[in-house]
């Protein structure tokens, strides 16, 4: 199981060794209606309620890297800029692969 789990980081690896692109975990704005939609969607489960809206944890937000080609959250959310980038959590690509890994691929 050891070396399935490092033989799957070493191809995600490889996939994205050359990409050093700026990336960034998001996050939602008080333009949230709270309408549900955003959270069951998240493939880390990143996306809970907070205080008052809905709040993403950037340490599971990997902008849906490996599932998804964009964030779904953005794609299913019915209020336009209401999910952003947070500029307080900038990541490389390869950073988020990492995030993704060990989200999934870690007993
Ligand atoms: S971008 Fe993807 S991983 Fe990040 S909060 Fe949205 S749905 Fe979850
Ligand atoms: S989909 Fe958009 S409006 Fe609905 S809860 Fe999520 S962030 Fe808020």
């Amino acid at each position: 199981m050891r070396i399935l789990r490092q033989r799957n980081s070493a191809i995600l690896r490889a996939l994205i060794i050359e990409d050093t692109r700026k990336t960034m975990a998001l996050l939602i704005t008080h333009k949230c209606i709270n309408c549900d939609m955003c959270e069951p969607e998240c493939p880390n489960q990143a996306i809970s309620m907070g205080n008052e809206i809905y709040e993403i944890d950037s340490d599971r937000c990997t902008e849906c890297i490996g599932h998804y080609d964009k964030p779904t959250c953005q794609s299913v959310c019915p209020i336009d800029n209401t999910i952003i980038i947070n500029p307080a959590h900038k990541e490389t690509n390869e950073e988020l692969w990492d995030k993704f890994v060990i989200l999934h691929h870690t007993v």
